[in-house]
């Protein structure tokens, strides 16, 4: 894996992770799939293995990637949801075609078919967006507390009051600043 590439943001929901491949949105944005193979390495790493990817395809993801974020910020902020984002999301959706299945373990394992490997697994990505941002699952959307970020998450703390998307990354950096603030206030006192 070249070095050059910056890291994946991967956390338990697989549609919000996806959306964390382009971060600091609202800031200098760090583009984390800028090439087809960082797609298929993201999503070899998110249990959706493909063997290639073409230019064409990357855009579609990327496509989706802005399609959730925009119905999920919406969704978060309770307002109505962008109908072309909603487009896009069930376009995906009704394209892909992986199935479920069951492991001698007991885990869910998808198999995306050998033809549009792709496509089904954007659908899989869509399908997830689709139950979060339905409310069928249990947490909360929420934006990023840091205004640089602004990432849509799901909340899934029990007291729904987490305010970063990520605490190694957004959270260390407002607890950092608060601290150094804090030091500076000191200081001069
Ligand atoms: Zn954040």
């Amino acid at each position: 894996m070249p070095a050059e590439f910056p890291d994946f943001r991967l956390g338990s929901v697989l549609a919000t992770s996806f959306t964390a491949t382009l971060t600091e949105r609202q800031g200098d944005r760090v583009e984390r799939i800028p090439t087809p193979q960082r797609l298929i390495d993201w999503l070899a790493v998110s249990g959706l293995a493909v063997e290639s990817c073409s230019t064409a395809q990357l855009e579609l993801a990327r496509e989706l990637r802005e399609a959730i974020h925009a119905a999920a910020t919406a969704a978060a902020n309770r307002e109505a949801l962008p109908a072309s984002a909603v487009r896009v999301i069930n376009d995906r959706s009704i394209h892909g075609r992986a199935a479920a299945v069951l492991t001698p373990e007991g885990n869910r394992r998808w198999r995306l078919s050998s033809a549009s490997r792709v496509a089904d697994a954007l659908g899989v990505i869509a399908a997830d967006a689709i139950s979060i941002i339905a409310g069928e699952r249990d947490g909360k959307l929420a934006l990023c507390a840091s205004p640089t970020c602004r990432a849509a998450f799901f909340d899934t703390s029990q007291s729904r009051t987490r305010k970063w998307c990520d605490m190694n990354t957004c959270g260390n950096r407002q607890k950092k600043a608060r601290f150094n603030a804090n030091q500076r206030k000191k200081t001069k006192d």
